[in-house]
C-alpha cells in the first residue's frame, strides 16, 4: 500500500543522502528503499524520520542518521546466508535494514522499553528473521556465536573482547570506539581465514555510549 508522503520522502532520502554520496551496494539502497523508517521513530518524530540526521527515540537514545546506517551496512558486506549480531537495537531500524539482506539478525538492547517496542514494530512489519534480547550486548550472544557480521550502534571506549571472540573467521565487525559523548572512530575489524585481526579506521562519528549495567 502506498503511504504518501512517506514513500516520496524515503525515495528522496535514498537518492540524496545515500546514492549521491557514493554508496555502491545495490542491496543496501534497495533495503533502505523498502524499510519504512517512519514506523520505527516515535509518533511525535515521524515528520523528521527521513531527515539527514539522527532523531530522538526516547530514553536519551537516537536512531542513527540514514547515511551512517547505509555506510555501516555496506562496509560489513552482507550476504544472504549471513548470521548477524547487532548490539544496540534502539528503534529496530538498523535491524530491519540488515534483516532484508541476511539470513538472521540476533539483536540485543539494554533498555527494556526500547527493545520491546522495536520487537513489536519488527513483528508487525513481518521481519520474521529477527530475534530480540534484552540485556548487555558487551558480552555478545555466546549461545548463537559465531557470527559472520557484528554491528554495534553504541560506542564502547575499547573494543569488547567477547565480540572479537564471537566473530567467525572471515567475519566483519563494525563499531564506533572512543570516549563518551565525544567524537569516536568508526572501526571495521575483520578476522581472516587464519583468525588474524585487521582494524581499519573508517571515519569520525558520534554515537551514544555503550552502557554497562551496574
Ligand atoms: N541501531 C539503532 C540505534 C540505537 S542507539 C537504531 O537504528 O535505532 C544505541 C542503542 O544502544 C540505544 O538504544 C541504547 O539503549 C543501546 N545500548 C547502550 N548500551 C548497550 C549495551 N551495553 N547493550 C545493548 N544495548 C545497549
Amino acid at each position: 500500500m502506498s503511504d504518501f508522503p512517506y514513500d516520496t520522502a524515503r525515495e528522496t532520502m535514498v537518492r540524496e543522502q545515500i546514492v549521491t554520496r557514493g554508496m555502491a551496494h545495490p542491496g543496501v539502497a534497495a533495503a533502505m528503499r523498502y524499510v519504512q523508517r517512519h514506523l520505527f521513530v516515535p509518533q511525535a518524530e515521524r515528520e523528521r524520520a527521513y531527515v539527514d540526521a539522527p532523531v530522538p527515540i526516547g530514553h536519551g537514545q537516537t536512531i542513527s542518521q540514514p547515511y551512517i546506517v547505509a555506510l555501516m551496512t555496506e562496509l560489513v558486506r552482507p550476504q544472504s546466508s549471513d548470521r548477524v549480531l547487532e548490539v544496540g537495537t534502539g528503534s529496530g531500524y538498523q535491524t530491519a535494514v540488515l534483516a532484508r539482506l541476511v539470513a538472521h539478525v540476533y539483536t540485543i538492547e539494554l533498555e527494556g522499553t526500547l527493545g520491546r517496542r522495536a520487537e513489536e514494530v519488527l513483528r508487525e512489519q513481518k521481519y520474521d528473521n529477527v530475534t530480540v534480547r534484552i540485556g548487555d550486548g558487551y558480552a555478545g550472544w555466546p549461545e548463537q556465536a559465531p557470527f559472520d557480521i557484528i554491528v554495534v550502534t553504541a560506542a564502547p571506549e575499547h573494543v569488547p573482547q567477547p565480540l572479537i571472540d564471537q566473530l567467525r573467521r572471515g567475519g566483519r565487525l563494525i563499531l564506533p570506539v572512543g570516549p563518551r559523548f565525544s567524537v569516536q572512530q568508526l572501526q571495521l575489524i575483520e578476522k581472516d581465514a587464519a583468525g588474524e585481526i585487521t582494524i581499519r579506521n573508517v571515519s569520525p562519528v558520534m554515537f551514544v555510549p555503550l552502557r554497562r549495567p551496574s
